[in-house]
């Protein structure tokens, strides 16, 4: 699909993520709100960054819009985040959730994370994703370059091909510091179990924590190749 035809209100797409290559997170996310209106989605994971997007975001705008993807095997501290962040910024977080585990058991067999993990992923997290996205022309992620080789030339804004909408990435170029600091500064409640061994944290069953000197993302799929779920 060509991006310029659309996203008409877009006319020089590569002029505008230059620019905003300069501008900080904060600026960026004003941008998104004067550029789309409420044509906008923030995904949250309830990990680190998502504390960030949600505050800045909220305090930009507070009709800012904001949701997540429930696979149904989030860890309970992850749940718990959600709502902390709900109440201490005052949002709300829209809840996309696709079949239960009962009905996954049955149409594709147990444990099918153990077995298929991608087609797990494209199950819990892909299709409810594209459902999410589907009436929005922008959607905003926490994705930073930091997070692992495969992210390291992510743009703070482009054309995402997979769901075909633009794509915000403000904290790109936020450094690990940079989001700690950001949280302790402004005395945001984040997920605890970054404090024990978790530098990325998604569903229980395909997260573990993260030995000392190993990779932010070393955790997710442990031992398999798989270092995406499909969404970013
Ligand atoms: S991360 Fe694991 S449990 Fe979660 S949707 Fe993907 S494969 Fe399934």
């Amino acid at each position: 699909m060509n991006p310029v035809a659309a996203q008409p209100s877009i006319s020089d797409p590569e002029a505008i993520a230059a620019n905003l290559e300069d501008r900080t997170a904060e600026q960026a996310i004003e941008w998104m709100f004067e550029t789309f209106g409420e044509s906008h989605y923030i995904a949250c994971s309830f990990q680190k960054t998502s504390s960030v997007t949600a505050h800045l975001a909220s305090k930009v705008n507070p009709q800012a819009r904001f949701f997540y993807l429930d696979t149904d095997v989030l860890f309970p501290e992850t749940y718990e985040t959600r709502d902390r962040l709900a109440a201490s910024m005052g949002v709300e977080f829209d809840r996309f959730h696709n079949l239960t585990l009962e009905e996954q058991a049955a149409k594709h067999g147990d444990e099918l994370w153990n077995r298929d993990p991608d087609a797990c992923c494209g199950l819990r997290k892909v299709e409810p994703m594209r459902r999410a996205l589907s009436s929005v022309d922008c959607w905003l992620a926490g994705v930073r370059r930091a997070d692992s080789a495969s992210r390291a030339k992510t743009p703070k804004f482009g054309w995402d091909k997979r769901f075909e909408l633009w794509k915000l990435n403000p904290l790109a170029d936020w450094s690990e510091r940079d989001v700690w600091n950001y949280i302790h500064e402004h005395d945001l409640p984040y997920n605890p179990l970054h404090d024990h061994g978790y530098p990325s944290i998604g569903c229980t069953h395909c997260t573990k924590p993260v030995g000392e000197g190993g990779s932010p993302r070393d955790g997710r799929w442990a031992g398999l190749e798989k270092s995406e779920c499909g969404i970013n």
